[in-house]
């Protein structure tokens, strides 16, 4: 069995949607054209980043097009981000190197853990760039007037994007316990041989702030974007919400937007972090190894998870696990692509 963070982080979610995903192998099939969901820019924007790393032009790679099939204003926020990033980081302090695969390393080799017989358990992440920082060095965050200390020794360095609704000291904060990093130590710690590995260099592009009109309806109160309310064809626009009619405010012209901010703050994990957390990993993957052998229905699902208000959305199993269809059969989703390329490091 292979744990990496995003496996880890489904099954945190629900175990059931880690079995949809990880051993039925069936997620959701993306449209085909026109995607403007946040992976698809997150992926872009990582892709053209490599570029970025490996020729300093900026451009997103053609195959990326293909394989994520965005929107035009998707792919052009993709390289609006990239572009700031390679003005605002022209060079990059120290060099990177980089993993051509994603990194495994041995959690359990296999045989009595604790009590129970178990079999192989090993951890996995993705790691494409890292640096070697010789002497304590001092980075500026972004963050007016906030400078950060990189201690010598190992560091990951990891693109992210981010909305621009959500304050840079919480997102900060939310990497303090965050398993994508612990993942990421404990891989290049392996690669490395034990060579000290201080943490992950979290490089933020955040997203321009664009305004969104919005207008408050006086039949029920409730404040609904502009673009919400259906136009009656008498110059009054019917509330979406409840249907009251009422003339709306124009809309201004020459709209403020705040251009992209980019932000780079560390996330520490000492050897002492990863050997406290790792029991938490092994747990979890005896978990997943036995829900694989025993089935769908052989532990709790976490259904407070089934409906998503912060995306709006529904779990893409909804239907099948409310009314007990498989997944297997059904044209609306697809397998799951296996993972590429892995190589163990011994
Ligand atoms: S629909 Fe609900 S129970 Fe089923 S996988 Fe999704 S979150 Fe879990």
């Amino acid at each position: 069995m292979i744990i990496d963070y995003s496996s880890y982080n489904t099954w945190q979610d629900c175990p059931a949607k880690w079995y949809e995903k990880y051993i039925n192998k069936r997620q959701r099939r993306w449209p085909k054209a026109q995607r403007s969901d946040a992976l698809c820019l997150g992926a872009l924007v990582h892709s053209g980043l490599q570029v970025w790393q490996e020729s300093h032009v900026v451009a997103i790679p053609d195959q990326a097009i293909e394989e994520f099939t965005p929107d035009m204003e998707t792919r052009n926020l993709a390289l609006e981000l990239i572009y700031g990033y390679a003005r605002r980081y022209p060079q990059e302090l120290w060099p990177l190197g980089k993993c051509e695969e994603p990194v495994l390393f041995p959690l359990i080799i296999g045989g009595v853990y604790g009590t129970k017989e178990v079999g192989r358990l090993e951890g996995l992440a993705k790691i494409d760039r890292y640096f070697y920082v010789p002497e304590p060095s001092q980075i500026d965050t972004g963050v007016p007037g906030q400078s950060m200390i990189l201690n010598p020794g190992f560091w990951i360095h990891e693109y992210k994007t981010k909305s621009p609704y959500i304050p840079i000291s919480l997102y900060m904060q939310s990497w303090d316990m965050n398993m994508q990093a612990t993942f990421q130590c404990m891989a290049l710690s392996h690669k490395l041989k034990g060579e000290p590995v201080q943490g992950v260099l979290i490089n933020v592009l955040e997203k321009p702030r664009k305004y969104i009109p919005k207008r408050k309806c006086k039949g029920c109160k409730e404040t609904q974007e502009f673009a919400t309310y259906i136009p009656t064809g008498t110059g009054e626009y019917a509330c979406p919400s409840c249907g009251t009619r009422q003339v709306l405010q124009p809309l201004k012209l020459d709209t403020p937007t705040v251009p992209p901010e980019y932000y780079r703050f560390p996330v520490t994990r000492t050897r002492e972090d990863l050997e406290r957390w790792k029991p938490q990993i092994i747990q979890v993957g005896q978990q997943m190894i036995q829900m694989a052998e025993q089935g769908l229905d052989s532990v709790p699902w976490t259904t407070k998870n089934c409906v998503d208000f912060k995306w709006n959305s529904a779990c893409d199993y909804f239907g099948h696990h409310r009314n007990g269809i498989s997944t297997k059969e059904d044209q609306e989703l697809m397998d799951v692509p296996e993972y590429r390329g892995l190589v163990e490091i011994q």
